[in-house]
């Protein structure tokens, strides 16, 4: 079953037509890796699917709900896709604790301990229990990105959007993150991850989109575009990553 369903989805800046009726279908349980030069669309892609930006043609589904159906809809589709930054974006005056307990006391209505014990477990399972009482400032690159993946997992989301999480990291600092993601994957959590990584899109991917000028020029298995690129220009694009 689709859990995203891009239906001829446009997205316009003004006169400057970033996503060009984009028909895509994602299923439950895929590890789609998205990849493409930069200004092809993907971020814009990522953040079209929990509202962050809205669609000005088309239409785009999520769990069977229209990301252009109201502002209730919108408020649970934001909760069922997590979504994860380059710059991790955590909030700078809160722990880790603090930071991973804060969506589901506001959203979920939990109360203070329950969300602490809850956010002291994903802290767990991303491997920093030890940092819960840390600050953003303290902790290191990957660290701070361990915490807004264990963030965005807080709020229980159904789907996870990476906007290239790694890029902003030392390669040391990469791998610890990366095996986050992969521990997520192999649970069964339904990705969608702009990477240049392309040892994670081998290992994990179910599935590699190469995005230009914001359209989908090849989607197929990941081993076999990467080690068999079909188009000379996925081809170059994968010379240069
Ligand atoms: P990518 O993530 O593939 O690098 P983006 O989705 O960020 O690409 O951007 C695609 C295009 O949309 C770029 O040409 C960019 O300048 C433009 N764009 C993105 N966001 C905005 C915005 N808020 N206002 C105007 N143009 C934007
Ligand atoms: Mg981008």
């Amino acid at each position: 079953m689709s859990i995203i369903e891009f239906r001829k989805t446009s997205k316009n800046f003004g006169a400057v037509q970033v996503l060009n009726e984009v028909d895509l279908n994602i299923d439950t349980g895929e590890v789609v890796v998205l990849i493409g030069p930069s200004g092809s669309g993907k971020s814009t892609l990522l953040r079209c699917i929990n509202g962050l930006e809205q669609i000005t043609g088309g239409d785009l589904v999520v769990d069977g709900m229209s990301v252009k159906s109201g502002n209730a809809n919108l408020r649970t589709i934001r909760q069922e896709a997590g979504m994860v930054f380059q710059q991790f974006n955590l909030f700078p005056q809160m722990t880790a604790l603090e930071n991973v307990a804060f969506g589901p006391r506001k959203v979920r209505g939990l109360s203070k301990s329950e969300a602490e014990a809850q956010a002291l477990d994903l802290l767990d399972k991303v491997g920093l229990k030890e940092r819960a009482h840390h600050y953003p400032s303290e902790l290191s690159g990957g660290q701070q990105q361990r915490v807004a993946i264990a963030r965005a997992l807080a709020i229980r989301p159904k789907v996870m959007l990476f906007d290239e999480p790694t890029s902003a990291l030392d390669p040391e600092l990469k791998q610890e993150v990366l095996n986050v993601m992969r521990q997520l994957a192999t649970e069964g959590m339904t990705m969608v991850v702009v990477t240049h990584e392309m040892g994670f899109a081998k290992q994990v991917g179910t599935r590699l989109i190469f995005m230009e000028h914001g359209i989908i020029s090849v989607d197929g298995d990941p081993r076999e575009m990467i080690d068999n690129p079909p188009s000379e220009r996925l081809k170059d694009f994968l010379q240069h990553v």
